[in-house]
């Protein structure tokens, strides 16, 4: 057992860019810390690790060429990681078991409305603009529901923030993470009702990434600050499901010369055309941590 588990978790729906290099630097950088830390005190096995793993449960935009691509940039960057890395959409099975579980506990309700309905609620919420969907607190007429499923109406499966609360109590008020070394308070409500899963796209991000975190005893969680307002969805997930709760290091995004975030689209800095264009990996390397 490794005293330190993080993980670099990219999506193959594009070329990984310079902002992915900053951040896959960052998760294997803090294994890598910490590694050498332990083996000065420690002849024996390193003490931290970073896995590779590739979510890729959105078939609809991730690619096989894609996921190729991660192993070769990475590869080129000069990262290791133990093999073969965990591809989400070989464990579907696992994702539909904790769906299952949250079902059965009464926390997750479907969702027939269109996304110009689910527009219109938040709109008329109280603190318009930006607030996020939350659905009625009454659970549906069991027999209207079943007569909506009959007729084919597509609907999601949400975690009910209202139901949460019931099902922990006091508990749901104190719900806390550690970011970059200080406490913070889980506030769930930020992203609101969140959908677990739909019909093209049977899980979600939330569910497969907990999931698997907890499972790969991941202690560390190095990544973007976008992914900020999710970690506090996450962790009310772990508590409801009883994972362990790991620590988390949110660090800035990569921004460019105007302040633009790095994106997939921008094609000229994927890793690849700056590598077909002569550029070295430590250049890479060093940009990236010029700029983070
Ligand atoms: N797969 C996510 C992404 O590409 C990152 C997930 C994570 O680090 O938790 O943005």
């Amino acid at each position: 057992m490794k005293d330190i588990v993080t993980r670099f978790a990219p999506s193959p729906s594009g070329h990984l860019h310079l902002g992915h290099a900053a951040s896959a630097a960052r998760a294997f950088g803090y294994a890598q810390k910490h590694s050498q830390k332990h083996s000065q005190k420690h002849s024996k096995e390193p003490g931290g690790i970073c896995l590779l793993r590739i979510e890729d449960i959105d078939t609809t935009r991730c690619k096989p060429e894609f996921e190729q691509a991660i192993y070769e940039d990475l590869s080129w960057l000069g990262f290791k990681w133990p093999t073969p890395a965990r591809r989400q959409t070989d464990h579907l099975a696992d994702y539909d078991g904790v769906l299952d579980k949250l079902r059965d506990k009464g926390l997750v309700y479907r969702c027939f409305k269109t996304r110009k309905e689910i527009l219109n609620d938040i709109a008329r919420a109280p603190h318009y603009p930006g607030e996020p969907y939350t659905g009625p607190h009454e659970v549906m007429d069991a027999g209207q529901e079943r007569e909506l499923v009959a007729e084919g109406k597509p609907y999601a499966w949400r975690l009910s923030l209202y139901r949460a609360q019931e099902y922990l109590g006091r508990q749901y008020n104190r719900l806390s993470f550690m970011d970059g070394g200080e406490k913070v308070r889980a506030v769930p409500a930020l992203l609101g009702d969140v959908v677990l899963a739909r019909k093209d796209v049977g899980t979600s991000y939330h569910i497969a990434c907990c999931h698997d975190d907890a499972l790969q005893g991941v202690t560390d969680i190095v990544r973007g600050a976008d992914l900020l307002d999710s970690t506090h969805i996450h962790r009310l997930l772990q508590e409801l499901m009883g994972w362990p709760v790991p620590r988390y290091h949110h660090h800035a995004l990569l921004t460019d010369a105007d302040g633009k975030r790095y994106a997939k689209r921008d094609k000229s800095l994927t890793l690849r055309s700056l590598r077909q264009s002569g550029v070295s990996p430590q250049n890479i390397l060093a940009q990236a941590q010029e700029l983070g």
